[in-house]
């Protein structure tokens, strides 16, 4: 498995040290965002941007530390129905549904 980092929220919110009730929200963001590949990241980002509104590019930005112009372009994306992205995924191996095989003996 790749090393794994995941992001620290860097919202005023997550930096101030106190308790709020976005940090475990804005934690599991980043938890999620550090097992996706990068154009699901940024569709993601933008789908919680989406959700907040007016700001919420910037708001992700800061969350998630992708640059505001990539979630901006994520939630272009997803407004055209991500038209064009490729959707084929790489898949681990062993991820995902296994086979259907009977075990017989
Ligand atoms: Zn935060």
């Amino acid at each position: 498995m790749a090393d794994i980092t995941i992001h620290q929220c860097q919202c005023p919110a997550c930096l101030s040290g106190k308790d709020h009730d976005a940090r475990r929200h804005h934690h599991h963001i980043n938890l999620l965002m550090s097992r996706l590949d990068e154009q699901q990241r940024r569709w993601f980002a933008a789908l919680e941007a989406k959700k907040v509104g007016h700001g919420g590019d910037a708001l992700l930005a800061l969350i998630t530390g992708l640059h505001v112009d990539t979630i901006r372009r994520g939630r272009l994306e997803l407004d055209d129905d991500l038209r064009g992205r490729p959707d084929d995924r790489i898949r681990q191996p062993g991820a995902g549904r296994p086979p259907l095989k009977k075990t017989t003996r």
